[in-house]
């Protein structure tokens, strides 16, 4: 103290604390904010671009707590390493962005979640990238589509709403062979479930939005890569895009992280037993849920994935909207509202899903999802059969 004695007030306390106890090993990450890094001399500073790839240079680029979670990740997904976007959108842009040029081709799986379709038609379009979707069933066949610019393929299995599971091995082979880079939506299964990486997929992307931060709190997406310079250019992209995750967010997900196989593994089993409670009763017409055995998908979820999610759909016998929205607005112990993934159970309701290339098993009529929470199976069962037995009311009456 004594030597800064000759300092004013206002400097004083600008001045780090020297006296501050060591010692402190908290069992949670700490929170590490900042923007500014500093450097010990002018040349380290001017050299800080060296660890770019590793280490600390700005905010921007990471903080201990991003790193912490990004090495998390990292070792759930047996991956090299983990980029991380402030949402699982930006996740998936950040991929498109980091492979492909003008002038490329990129094939999309037709049940992709809607945003990510739309951004393929409008954002890649418009920089004059080709965005063609195929049917999610091509497996191998998907050999056949790929052109000499075909750079990029993508998979999300099941797909978003209507549920189909695509054969990640298959297709995966077939891009490789020909160099094509395959990313993988895998924000259902959760790499609990399923590890991308270990089935030739290069880039694992996932909303941690979802399952992994589980508390609908937080807006975060990751990316596993196992090839270090496909880490490096994601690095690249990121930095000129600008694009960071808060600190504070990180250490939400961190948290999430540590009780998501509970939660997954509570929450799946919640979700077969009301689906299979569903699909006995009259009013449904169909459940589309690759955990139950009738659904097309289930052989492929039983061979790739290591247990079920907790996020299904279901279309009503009457298949009309004022049928399919009664329904969603005579549930009380489901929230309606987007995502999912979170421990209370939500319902979305949708006038049909997203407008396809291939409607095959998948018409455009009404569709309901259910996520399946923290809740009691008996209490959402006890819901869902006096929502099922309501005759549809003229106005919506939930929140907001
Ligand atoms: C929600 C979701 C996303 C996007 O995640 P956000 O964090 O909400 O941007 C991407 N893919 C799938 C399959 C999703 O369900």
């Amino acid at each position: 103290m004594s030597e800064r004695a000759h300092l004013r007030l206002a400097t004083l306390l600008l001045q780090p604390a020297a006296d501050v106890p060591g010692g402190f090993a908290s069992a949670t990450v700490p929170v590490h904010r900042g923007s500014t890094v500093l450097f010990n001399d002018a040349d380290s500073f001017a050299a800080r671009g060296r660890r770019l790839y590793d280490g600390y240079t700005y905010g921007l680029y990471g903080t201990p707590t991003t790193e912490a979670l990004a090495r998390r990740l990292a070792a759930l997904e047996g991956a090299e390493r983990v980029m991380l976007a402030p949402s699982g959108l930006a996740a998936i842009q950040l991929v498109n962005l980091s492979v492909l040029r003008a002038g490329d081709h990129a094939l999309f799986s037709d049940a992709m979640y809607g945003p990510t379709r739309n951004a393929a038609l409008g954002l890649l379009a418009g920089l004059g990238i080709e965005a063609e979707f195929y049917e999610p069933g091509a497996g191998a066949g998907i050999a056949r589509l790929l052109r000499p610019k075909t750079r990029l393929v993508w998979i999300e299995s099941p797909g978003s709403l209507t549920m189909e599971m695509q054969d990640v091995r298959a297709i995966a082979r077939a891009a490789r062979k020909a160099k094509v880079q395959v990313a993988m939506d895998n924000t259902w299964a959760t790499p609990l479930r399923l590890r991308p990486l270990e089935m030739g997929v290069d880039f694992s992307v996932q909303a941690l939005t979802k399952f992994t931060a589980g508390h609908a709190d937080v807006l975060m997406g990751s990316i596993a890569v196992a090839d270090g310079a496909l880490f490096r250019r994601l690095r690249d992209v990121q930095g000129m895009l600008g694009t960071c995750v808060s600190p504070d967010d990180c250490s939400l997900v961190l948290r999430g992280l540590e009780t998501m196989d509970v939660r997954l593994e509570r929450q799946a089993k919640s979700a077969l037993e009301v689906a299979r409670w569903l699909a006995e009763q009259a009013p449904i017409a169909r459940l589309l849920f690759p955990a139950l055995p009738a659904d097309p998908g289930h052989a492929l979820w039983k061979r790739d994935c290591r247990g079920a999610g907790a996020v299904f759909s279901l279309r009503l016998r009457d298949a009309s909207w004022e049928a399919t929205r009664a329904f969603a607005d005579a549930l009380q112990l489901f929230g309606l509202g987007a995502s999912w993934g979170g421990v209370h159970s939500l319902v979305a309701a949708y006038p049909a899903p997203p407008a396809r290339r291939f409607a095959g098993d998948a018409p455009q009529a009404p569709l309901l999802r259910l996520s399946i929470g923290l809740e009691d199976p008996r209490d959402l069962i006890e819901d869902l059969r006096l929502a099922l037995r309501r005759p549809p009311k003229p106005t919506k009456g939930k929140k907001t």
